[in-house]
């Protein structure tokens, strides 16, 4: 299809504006272009942080001779023809304004061979001053460069950041491309300096490693397609399983439709699948593709297409949360319970608590690695918020130090900190939206008084909602006095006074949770959960196990910390030169 001319009426219809607002977004229409061209191959250059050079070369289909002088025209695209083409558009570019804004604002020079034509053409604009077309030898595909850009426009050119930030903002966008689109062999210079290159193989890991190094590889994992997936629509990436995190977003692409995007939503339902699995403030990596039918996205909401408006928003959120989820609990049960690998035999300390609280279990713990018909995996029953089995049956054998239990699985032997353990247990039972939340309460046969500080007043009116949320019933009894008449029957709260304070002081300190709720569910579950150095009963540590293994997330407190170790049975087997 040749490029044409857009009517005024659906010039009309399209959202406008300027496209062109630093090196980055050049390079990104500059790109998208030669994904629409069918490009296998697309190589990018910058200089002086686009600012001074960029180039975009790919070996797609090229653009004919006749039509290079259109190609820079305002409103052509050989992309759509009307309006209604948009509710089926299959190309990133549909508004012909990309290159007549880029010309206007720099030198540009397209070199270009079509297929099936013999001789290339380049076309070189001054600043929005066309020179006429000529034809040149080319070997195929197209060029498309620009120099000196904004050097017309000081006032526009005062707004760009630093080189290096442009730089920065550039290899940003097309590091997303090459992570989107792993079917075609990217590379990036800058200054000169290749900082990656791809190889197209369509392997999406294979592109995430050549962007962001190999020794991430171990901690990525592909998307999984949750089961009832809707009718046209796919969910496709790479994300970081919890023990690899950053300190910022920066490393986290969306595309929808195949474009980058940036919503904050979108975001923020990705970053909910590692919800207590990652500490608070730190953020997952990946790059995450939603692709939804046509006519359930609007592409047409912003100049630069950076945001995007989907008809079915809740849908695609939840999609993109559980198709994280899944594909980091199914691979976060064998792979986030470290495993003890240094040796036992060395280690002295190991060997001293090796002293099972309970003696008269031992026996039960010989024969240990055949496993009891009670260590087969459970069945759905203890599935999670997310569906999927994320801890297996565990016998428990005994405590050591009066801080961990130790059991034995299917896969061998599992160390559990009593004190994260219960933690987290607790966080489920009260945090609203766990499969494992009981809204239970009890109530205090004699309501408790507390006089509360001034400091403590405030922050408990701060806080009343989510107090009562989590199952504390509180009154004001005068002044700055208050009456707790029934507390989360999940809770052993034998002193309500000295848990409210210490609750309300940690609130107030900002909490540990991403909202005020989360915070305020940590910290109770905290403050009534079971301390280390206290010694439990084998009943107890039963109980405590099996409620461990109906959480939702048992491999991980509130906090993110980890609730256990594991070692293997072969690993058991080695230690003692069995293997
Ligand atoms: P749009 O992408 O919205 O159509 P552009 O201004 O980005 O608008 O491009 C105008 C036209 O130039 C495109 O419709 C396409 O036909 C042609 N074109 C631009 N870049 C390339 C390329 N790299 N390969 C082939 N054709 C291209
Ligand atoms: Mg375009």
């Amino acid at each position: 299809m040749g490029i044409r001319r857009l009517t005024h009426e659906t010039v009309g219809k399209i959202a406008a504006g300027e496209v062109i607002e630093r090196p980055a977004a050049a390079v990104k229409e500059l790109v998208e272009n030669a994904i629409d061209a069918g490009a296998r191959r697309v190589d990018v250059s910058v200089g002086g942080g686009g600012i001074d050079s960029l180039e975009v070369r790919d070996d797609g289909r090229g653009i004919a001779f006749d039509d290079l002088s259109l190609a820079i025209e305002r409103h052509a695209t050989s992309k759509i023809d009307s309006i209604d083409d948009l509710k089926s558009l299959t190309t990133l570019g549909f508004r012909g304004e990309a290159l007549a804004s880029l010309s206007a604002v720099s030198d540009l020079r397209v070199q270009s061979l079509a297929a099936g034509e013999q001789v290339g053409g380049v076309l070189r604009v001054v600043f929005g001053e066309a020179q006429p077309a000529r034809q040149t030898a080319w070997g195929g595909g197209t060029a498309i460069s620009a120099r000196d850009l904004f050097a017309n426009l000081p006032a526009r050119r005062k707004f760009l950041r630093q080189p290096q930030t442009e730089a920065n903002y550039v290899a940003r966008m097309v590091t997303g491309y090459a992570l989107a689109y792993p079917g075609i062999a990217f590379s990036l210079e800058i200054d000169g300096r290749r900082l990656f290159t791809t190889d197209g193989s369509g392997d999406a890991i294979g592109a995430a490693v050549a962007v962001w190094g190999a020794d991430i590889a171990a901690s990525l994992v592909r998307l999984q397609r949750p089961d009832e997936m809707p009718e046209g629509f796919e969910i496709n990436g790479v994300v970081s399983l919890p023990e690899l995190e950053r300190a910022t977003r920066q490393q986290q692409y969306l595309f929808a439709q195949g474009r980058l995007i940036t919503s904050r939503q979108l975001s923020t339902a990705f970053e909910q699948a590692y919800h207590t699995l990652l500490m608070i403030g730190r953020h997952p990596i990946g790059c995450i593709q939603v692709d939804v039918p046509a006519d359930r996205i609007d592409v047409n909401v912003h100049p630069t297409k950076a945001e995007v408006r989907f008809a079915d928003e809740r849908l695609v959120f939840s999609l993109v949360q559980r198709a994280t989820r899944e594909a980091i609990i199914g691979h976060a049960a064998p792979q986030s319970i470290p495993t003890i690998i240094s040796s036992p035999l060395d280690d002295w300390t190991i060997q001293r608590r090796l002293s099972l609280a309970h003696p008269e279990r031992r026996s039960e713990a010989s024969g240990a690695f055949a496993p009891a018909p009670e260590t087969l995996p459970v069945a759905e029953t203890t599935a999670g918020l997310v569906g999927g089995k994320t801890l297996p049956v565990l016998r428990v054998l005994g405590q050591i130090a009066s801080m961990f239990i130790i059991a034995e699985g299917p896969d061998g032997m599992y160390l559990i900190d009593q004190h994260a353990a219960h933690e987290r247990i607790l966080f489920e039972l009260l945090m609203p939206g766990f499969e494992t939340r009981s809204s239970d309460r009890q109530l205090m046969l004699h309501p408790v008084q507390v006089a509360l500080s001034a400091r403590e007043w405030e922050t408990y009116i701060s806080c009343r909602d989510e107090l009562a949320a989590v199952g504390f019933e509180i009154e004001v009894f005068g002044g700055s006095t208050v009456l707790v008449r029934a507390v989360p029957a999940v809770l052993k709260v034998r002193e309500p006074a000295k848990v409210l304070q210490m609750m309300l002081d940690e609130m107030d300190r900002g909490g540990r949770g991403t909202s005020r709720l989360e915070s305020l569910a940590i910290s109770a579950a905290c403050h009534t959960s079971i301390r280390a150095g206290q010694a439990l009963s084998l009943l107890e540590m039963r109980e405590l196990v099996t409620q461990l293994e109906a959480c939702s997330s048992p491999l991980a407190c509130g906090h993110g910390r980890p609730t256990m170790l594991r070692m293997t049975a072969e690993e058991l087997e080695k230690q003692f030169s069995r293997r």
